[in-house]
């Protein structure tokens, strides 16, 4: 492991395991709510705080930072009066935080044109020692938020009508989520990039969704392959000479694809079943369902349907 032997490498990889472990770690709640692209437009509002920090010399991740966590907080309150007048002022919101960060960019004294593909689609060499401390900060805080609140943010994901009956605070629980997403963009900024960022948050999802079933497997599995596509791709693009975030993401992809075709072949070989959808239940010998033997298995009574054990899910029977 030549590469070990280097400081900006050894900082790459640890952004990069960072990076890994956040983006699914939000992203499958982005997914659960079909809002896959949100991600991508703090990362546009994002790129105008970096150039405000390059502008006025400040650390452009706290800049960034700031400008993301008020793009969340609009974003979040124009999604929640769902007006087509609301889908023009995301656009509007989006494109101007692009522009703005492009015009800001290029007034900052001693900034090139590569100074913005960094930031834009990240590069390994990026990472200074600063940086790391404040991704290990806030990838500390998304992680901690996210397994926290894991179970009303999938129950507001799940039926937003229920947990307002419910008594859950749905506008605070979502303004929360969308600042851990805007956390997560600044986290991206330096070996993926703010631009494709979003696909680590939906692409290693959506491969660990053909994969495994239940909302927790599917988080790990995700967040496992987030860690293996982002140090992986972090070691192929310094080997190659190729862009880490592009490298990254292609990697992402190749792991969707063979997901995609693994998943295929093993449905066409299985027995046909039926699996119980979205079983949030652990059934056990104290669950309090009713038992009944069949065949060499046992299967719970639950809801009038009987489910037996198979793997990590449940199937009708
Ligand atoms: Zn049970
Ligand atoms: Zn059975
Ligand atoms: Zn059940
Ligand atoms: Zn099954």
């Amino acid at each position: 492991m030549e590469l070990l032997q280097y400081g900006f490498m050894q900082r790459a990889l640890l952004a990069a395991l960072l990076i890994g472990l956040t983006a699914p770690a939000v992203g499958v709640y982005l997914v659960q709510r079909r809002l896959a692209l949100i991600g991508d437009g703090m990362g546009h509002v994002a790129l105008t705080g970096v150039g405000v920090g390059l502008v006025t010399r400040t650390s452009p991740i706290w800049t960034a930072l700031g400008c993301a966590v008020v793009g969340a907080i609009l974003i979040e309150l124009l999604r929640t009066r769902g007006r087509t007048s609301s889908d023009v002022a995301l656009a509007v919101l989006f494109y101007g935080g692009i522009a703005g960060g492009i015009v800001l960019v290029s007034q900052a004294s001693g900034s090139t044109p590569t100074n913005l593909d960094a930031y834009l689609f990240g590069s390994i060499t990026s990472t200074t020692t600063a940086d790391l401390l404040a991704f290990g900060v806030l990838a500390a805080v998304v992680l901690l938020v996210t397994f926290g609140l894991s179970r009303v943010f999938f129950t507001v994901g799940a039926d937003e009508e229920y947990a307002r009956a419910s008594g859950l605070p749905v506008l605070g629980l979502n303004i929360t989520l969308a600042v851990m997403v805007a956390a997560t963009v600044v986290v991206s900024m330096r070996v993926v990039g703010l631009l494709l960022v979003s696909a680590l948050m939906i692409v290693p999802v959506a491969a660990a969704q053909r994969l495994r079933r239940g909302f927790t497997g599917t988080t790990t599995t995700a967040m496992a392959i987030g860690v293996a596509v982002s140090v992986g791709g972090v070691v192929v693009s310094y080997h190659a000479d190729l862009p880490s975030g592009g490298t990254i993401v292609l990697a992402a992809i190749a792991v969707f694809l063979l997901a995609v075709v693994g998943s295929g072949l093993a449905a066409a070989l299985r027995q046909p079943h039926r699996e119980a959808e979205e079983h949030l239940h652990d059934h056990g010998p104290s669950c309090g369902h009713p038992t009944v033997v069949h065949g060499d298995h046992v299967d719970y009574v639950h809801h009038g349907h009987r489910h037996a054990p198979h793997g990590d899910h449940y199937d009708e029977h």
